[in-house]
């Protein structure tokens, strides 16, 4: 709704949280683990150097509406990280949704 809004960084790696729990948490859900490439907050999207890709953009820019419809941050991350933690990353609905969005070259 508001693409003027959205912000990418390109960064060496995806912050993790400085708290050691909250850190093995991301960790052990698969939410930042090595595999993960990109991440979106609000209309901030962090994208790891070199993936920098029409299909991850085109994903990530699904997360931000996903976050306009939620409302906010806070509104967002707890329904986003329960799907995480109850159905893993890759069938969490908000996933899917994302993926369903996502702009191929092909
Ligand atoms: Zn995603």
């Amino acid at each position: 709704m508001h693409p003027e809004l959205i912000r990418v960084a390109e960064v060496p790696q995806l912050p993790l949280p400085e708290d050691p729990v909250l850190q093995h948490a991301a960790l052990a859900t698969g939410l930042l683990g090595p595999n993960m490439i990109g991440m979106t907050f609000g209309y901030g999207i962090y994208i790891c150097h070199g993936h920098r890709t029409k299909w991850l953009l085109s994903h990530e820019f699904r997360h931000a509406f996903q976050y306009e419809q939620a409302g906010s941050i806070a509104a967002f991350l707890p329904t986003y990280l329960q799907q995480i933690v109850t159905v893993g990353y890759h069938n969490a609905p908000f996933e899917i949704d994302a993926r369903a969005h996502e702009v191929h070259d092909t």
